[in-house]
């Protein structure tokens, strides 16, 4: 094997030239790092799985999933959620194993509930009294049982940007404990022939740096096992607790162990469970972007740099918001990077502009960097959440491609786009 010296004006991500990685694939270019996901996984089987007993972990596979992915996540020995057919078949297509698949949605479609049932699913959240009948109705045509839980909004406001916050009353997502909603649920499960309700789910909402929406939520739907036993007798064998944990993309983002959420979860089920005189249900965390996030790069070339005197300079990239739509959908802030200057000072400041024809199509605003020229390699971190898969073609731009790196190895797992791609369904 050939020795490469490292050079020091490069940005290394999972032991690879970042430089070099460009130059290979062209840009943008998503790179994520197998040792960082692996990591994760690691802590998540340590501090979690190990360490409390009748537990599981699924990884919300909306944050980034692929095939290679779900082949990753299987080797970690860890299950994984889908939210649409599309992602139910992603992970069919990779052979992960169905029986460790849950499967969410607000408004499942007939096709995916029948999807999900042909397939046996090893779970599905149900939202709503619904997808509840839709669901025992094609259990019954296909002659099985599905195995269920109900989504529960528990009420709680979780604080973080409004379109990432799930947990409130006034949400889209899950049965309201207002009135009697979820005891009319409970006992429709319970006489539907071709459904086995395992127990109950909430997601409080995402990029969370305080455990105390969980608490809360824990609290209720422990309350609510103890309810449910005691006017209906039913008892609840398994407790979802979501996802949401937080990660880092910016300063002020106090990113938290994985512990810090769940022995919390875990303590205050616990000592509520005690308190009523419960069983302890297995529990279930979802962690999605805490899985996926820090591991992530973009990296972008700089074309085009434009000053205006004593307004603003900026500087145009190959990508934008068809790559990351994060910026312009929530206003979310990146750390930036540029890979071949790593130990030139920063002295200019610049505005980072995507490529397409919106004005809000900016990356970053107020950047420091050192002299910028066309051809520079600009990396943006944390972009292993909700950047590939959020991603779209507007301005008919093809999508990037996917390299995983891994103690120096780069691999490609997902080709770029090409044009006769972006035509290949048009007639
Ligand atoms: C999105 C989602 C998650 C994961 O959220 P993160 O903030 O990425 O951890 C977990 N559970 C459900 C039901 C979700 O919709």
């Amino acid at each position: 094997m050939k020795v490469i010296e490292p050079i020091s004006s490069h940005f290394y991500f999972g032991g690879c030239d970042t430089v070099q990685l460009a130059k290979k694939y062209g840009t943008p270019l998503y790179v994520m790092s197998e040792d960082y996901i692996c990591e994760r996984c690691k802590e998540i089987r340590e501090d979690f799985l190990k360490k409390y007993e009748n537990t599981k972990a699924v990884y919300a596979s909306k944050a980034f999933l692929t095939m290679e992915m779900c082949r990753i996540i299987e080797r970690e020995g860890i299950g994984i959620d889908v939210v649409s057919g599309g992602e139910l078949y992603t992970a069919l297509k990779a052979g992960f194993p169905m029986e460790k698949v849950i499967f969410h949605g607000n408004n499942k479609t007939l096709e995916e509930i029948e999807m999900a049932v042909k397939n046996n699913v090893g779970r599905i959240v149900v939202d709503n009294l619904y997808e509840l009948e839709l669901l025992n109705s094609v259990a019954q045509a296909f002659g099985k049982k599905m195995k269920i839980l109900f989504r529960i909004t528990p009420g709680v406001d979780s604080h973080t940007h409004k379109y990432i916050s799930t947990g409130q009353v006034d949400s889209k997502f899950g049965i309201p404990l207002k009135g009697n909603i979820i005891n009319e649920a409970i006992k429709k499960a319970i006489d539907s022939s071709n459904i086995e309700l395992m127990g109950f789910h909430f997601h409080v909402g995402s990029q969370l740096f305080d455990n105390s929406s969980h608490i809360k939520a824990v609290k209720i739907l422990v309350k609510l096992m103890n309810d449910m036993k005691e006017s209906i007798g039913f008892i609840t064998k398994e407790l979802n607790t979501g996802g949401g944990f937080g990660i880092y993309y910016f300063e002020g983002d106090e990113s938290k162990p994985l512990r810090y959420f769940t022995d919390a979860i875990m303590e205050t089920i616990k000592e509520e469970c005690h308190k009523y005189d419960l069983l302890m249900p297995t529990v279930i965390i979802e962690p999605g972007r805490w899985l996926v996030g820090e591991a992530g790069i973009t990296l972008y070339t700089v074309g085009s740099i434009k000053e205006i005197p004593n307004v603003r300079t900026y500087v145009g990239i190959d990508g934008g918001m068809p790559d990351n739509p994060r910026p312009a959908l929530y206003g979310a802030k990146y750390e930036v990077i540029v890979a071949n200057k790593m130990n030139q000072e920063k002295n200019s400041l610049v505005t980072v502009a995507g490529k397409c024809c919106e004005s809000g199509d900016i990356l970053r605003y107020d950047l420091k960097v050192p002299k910028l020229e066309a051809g520079d390699i600009l990396i943006f971190k944390s972009t292993g959440a909700y950047n590939y898969s959020m991603a779209s073609n507007y301005n008919k731009i093809p999508r990037p491609a996917v390299v995983m790196v891994s103690n120096g190895i780069d691999r490609l797992i997902v080709k770029r786009e090409t044009y006769e791609y972006l035509l290949r369904n048009e007639l």
